[in-house]
């Protein structure tokens, strides 16, 4: 049973670099929560702002003790601050979402009307991507279409990291201390009873996008390749075709030469077909490579994150499976 004091919603919202959004996200967010519950808390995630943001927190805090903040040692990204956030919400539904007002808090009543459905995960599904560049929204398809093709985890389209997920479905979250976090695959691959709403995206008030195209590119890459083993087979199929075809091109100049007697010195074929291998081999182990970086990040078992300072917030709690190991019960 939670504690009679533990809020039942707690809001994530992970920020960087938001001093100006702050307050008109307080103001819009306070009337929103008021109405569904008396118990709710704002769990900022500071991620190593360089602007005004900690201050501004500080004095949110100040002044209304159910916004609390968590600072991190430096920027994380987003991802991590979003694991950050989780660990240190204590609700028995967690919101996530965005500093910057593009995730409209009307929405929120709409996601805890289905968690008290019985829902573990809402997700917002935005219904247009109008903000966005035709570029942006393309790359978003094919990911999306690159990610169900590979994929063991078929991600629904259009689902963000605007959302709520029940406190089942956050220890679940919190129990995965992959450093590569991708999560909207994470959110997917818990499974449990899942529904969309939808909402339409609302420009940014404050300040600008924090997605280079280089940073989603790299972003696509590791959901992708934290989520499935197709590209390290790639290689391999590709290595039997080029193989097959080597053997029938070869066997082609063979007959040729029986037959009418050479006339090319061969410089070209054998320059063309080095360096076409020289660049499947280049890519397999390229591929390869990144997959052994990952493994190599994640044996290190660092921290997620390291906390420069909590404003109002209390340490996690542990995670109800160490709470069992410790009690001694069965696995
Ligand atoms: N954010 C963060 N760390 C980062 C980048 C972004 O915590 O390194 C936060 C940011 O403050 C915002 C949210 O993540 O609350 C979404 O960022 P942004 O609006 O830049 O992304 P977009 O909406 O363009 O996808
Ligand atoms: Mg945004």
């Amino acid at each position: 049973m939670p504690a009679a004091d533990s809020p039942e919603i707690s809001v994530v919202v992970p920020v960087y670099n938001e001093a100006d959004n702050l307050r008109p996200l307080r103001e819009r967010l306070v009337p929103v929560l008021d109405r569904l519950t008396d118990r709710w808390e704002v769990v900022f995630v500071n991620d190593g702002s360089r602007d005004g943001t900690l201050a501004g927190l500080r004095q949110i805090n100040g002044e209304d003790g159910r916004f609390r903040a968590v600072s991190l040692s430096r920027n994380f990204g987003k991802e991590i601050a979003i694991a950050a956030g989780i660990d240190h919400a204590r609700g028995q539904a967690v919101v996530i979402m965005d500093a910057d007002l593009q995730h409209p808090p009307a929405t929120i009543a709409e996601f805890v009307a289905k968690w008290r459905e019985g829902y573990v995960m809402v997700y917002g599904q935005r219904t247009d991507r109008n903000g966005e560049s035709a570029l942006k929204r393309a790359f978003a398809r094919a990911f999306y279409r690159l990610f169900d093709s590979f994929g063991e985890t078929p991600l629904p389209e259009g689902a963000g990291d605007f959302r709520l997920i029940d406190r089942q479905g956050v220890d679940a979250l919190r129990a995965m201390g992959e450093r590569a976090r991708f999560s909207k695959g994470l959110y997917a691959w818990i499974g449990y009873p899942s529904i969309g709403v939808p909402f339409i995206v609302e420009d940014r008030l404050f300040g600008q996008t924090k997605w280079s195209f280089g940073k989603l590119f790299r972003f696509a890459f590791d959901g992708i390749a934290s989520f499935s083993t197709v590209p390290l087979k790639v290689s391999t199929y590709l290595g039997f075709l080029i193989s097959a075809i080597s053997i029938l091109t070869a066997l082609y100049f063979f007959l040729r030469t029986l037959f009418f007697g050479s006339d090319l010195p061969g410089f070209p074929s054998i320059i063309v077909s080095v360096m076409f291998f020289s660049g499947i081999q280049l890519i397999s182990l390229g591929v390869i490579g990144s997959y052994v970086g990952r493994i190599f990040a994640e044996v290190k078992r660092r921290p997620l994150y390291l906390v420069g300072e909590r404003i109002g917030a209390a340490p996690p709690p542990p995670l109800p499976r160490e709470r069992d190991e410790r009690a001694g019960g069965p696995a």
